[in-house]
């Protein structure tokens, strides 16, 4: 079969459980169209073949012994930010570029025990910082739609590789919009799960009360079911939830879009940057939602002013703190021929990450410092609890919140954005983060340049059911989802 990876999941789960195909030829036909294709995307940082047809035979046989789960033989790509046993993990950086984990992330363990097939590790921002996927070590991932853009960031290898169909979905993480905003520019469907969710075991730390990871599929059903892979309490997770995930494949028709009262905040749409095209799609999808039964209503979120400064000190004071491990002594790069112990220090790190990470360590030192803590990171906080009040205020009189997931659509690769006009861009996603909330990207439509245009909701605490039921809904009455971009309809 050549068109395997046209599949839905439910699609390649249904062909694995009828026996019209088996793991092995899935998995060979994906790692045959990465081996032709991705050359153009750069979306793997790393490539897994031996490992994953030996998952795959062994899929395989347990489907023979009538064992297999749902997604037993179906291959999956993970973020290079998700510790793989045995596999290289760099989270994008020259400091990890050795670095061999001796132990599974939770989720990527979980994926292992439902029979995830892993293709290989996929690019991201250096330690997720960023929105572009261009910090990097590993050099700049393409957007399948056009390959002189950025795919987005910090996931966008696993958004790539989803959008060129190089794997049938893909982990990321989200820290401040890294799921949502790399699914809105490659046109994909990516979930952020309430924080506590999913277990961030084994997911390297870049803002630790901020980090929260999810599925980036074509489609709400597609998520649902790595959802229900990746959720769930995890005993060596301190802050992940003890309460059951939901079942979210059986769940996706289960909230009405009838009746749905969405939340439409009036600061949003009048952001400046706010791409012309990107308003007008996202405006097009909130009246087909309410053509299917949804209510339209103002609200106000007063403290969108404060997103950015807040986001911008709290997630760096927190990775200045996660990154101070990566020292060049227990694991990751070292200097060559260190003369004390204070240059080993400081060369490995000098030379082991990349500015921006660089930029963010300063940053965080500096918030984080005696004299400036109070004034600083203190305040941080409190602005925090103010932004989370602000949802849950608005939370009283709508179901869920529609917002673009970015102000504009995909930048051109090199568009040298300054770091203060690229964190401007983060304006939608991170104060969902901020509040620890979930929300999902849905594609809704292409810009003049044919590059796709993304519809963020925001659920309250723990709606992930209800945010991939209402996409599924829309999903079914419209297909933005279903589109391709070239590169996806190449045959190998
Ligand atoms: N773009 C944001 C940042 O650079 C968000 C990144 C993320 O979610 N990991 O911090």
């Amino acid at each position: 079969m050549t068109d395997l990876h046209r599949l839905s999941i439910r699609e390649l789960s249904e062909g694995l459980a009828g026996s019209k195909f088996s793991s092995r030829e899935l998995t060979e036909h994906y790692l045959k169209r990465i081996e032709k294709i991705d050359a153009q995307v750069q979306s793997y940082v790393t490539v897994t073949p031996e490992q994953a047809l030996a998952q795959a035979d062994a899929a395989d046989a347990l489907r023979q012994s009538g064992m297999a789960n749902v997604l037993t033989g179906v291959p999956v790509a993970h973020k290079d930010i998700f510790c793989t046993q045995g596999i290289k993990t760099t989270a994008g950086s020259k400091i990890l570029d050795n670095f061999i984990s001796p132990y599974d992330a939770t989720i990527v363990a979980k994926g292992k025990v439902a029979g995830l097939v892993t293709l290989g590790k996929v690019n991201m921002d250096e330690f997720a910082m960023g929105s572009t996927s261009e910090s990097s070590y590993f050099g700049a991932t393409k957007n399948p739609w056009a390959l002189d853009h950025v795919p987005g960031g910090s996931s966008g290898g696993s958004a790539a590789a989803v959008a060129a169909d190089l794997a049938p979905f893909a982990t990321g993480t989200d820290t401040g919009g890294s799921i949502r905003q790399p699914a809105s520019f490659c046109g994909l469907t990516g979930l952020k799960p309430t924080y506590g969710r999913v277990s961030r075991f084994g997911m390297i730390a870049y803002a630790s009360s901020l980090d929260q990871g999810g599925p980036m599929a074509r489609s709400a059903e597609d998520c649902a079911y790595l959802m229900n892979v990746m959720a769930g309490h995890d005993d060596r997770d301190s802050t992940s939830v003890n309460v059951d995930a939901d079942d979210y494949i059986a769940n996706l028709n289960g909230t009405s879009v009838k009746g749905l009262r969405i939340g439409i905040p009036k600061q949003y749409f009048n952001v400046a940057g706010l791409d012309a095209d990107v308003k007008a799609r996202v405006e097009e999808s909130l009246k087909k939602l309410e053509d299917m039964g949804a209510t339209l209503v103002e609200i106000d979120l007063n403290m969108t002013d404060a997103y950015v400064p807040t986001y911008y000190l709290i997630a760096p004071a927190e990775a200045s703190s996660n990154l101070q491990r990566f020292d060049g002594v227990r694991y990751g790069y070292r200097c060559e021929n260190p003369v004390d112990l204070t240059d080993l220090y400081k060369r490995s790190r000098s030379e082991g990450f990349g500015p921006e990470v660089q930029r963010r360590i300063l940053i965080g030192t500096y918030a984080l410092s005696a004299g400036y803590y109070d004034a600083y990171y203190v305040k941080a906080q409190k602005v925090r609890r103010l932004i989370q009040q602000d949802f849950l205020k608005a939370f009283e009189s709508v179901d869920v919140i529609a917002a673009p997931s970015a102000p504009t659509t995909a930048y051109k690769i090199g568009a040298s954005l300054d770091p203060v006009e690229m964190y401007l861009g983060d304006i939608y996603t991170i104060a969902v983060n901020l509040a620890g909330l979930p929300a999902i990207n849905a594609p809704v439509g292409f810009d003049k340049d044919q590059l796709p245009v993304g519809l963020q909701l925001i659920g309250n605490y723990w709606s992930e059911s209800q945010l991939l039921s209402v996409v599924h809904q829309y999903q079914q009455a419209t297909d933005w989802h279903t589109k391709r971009a070239a590169i996806a309809e190449e045959t190998v």
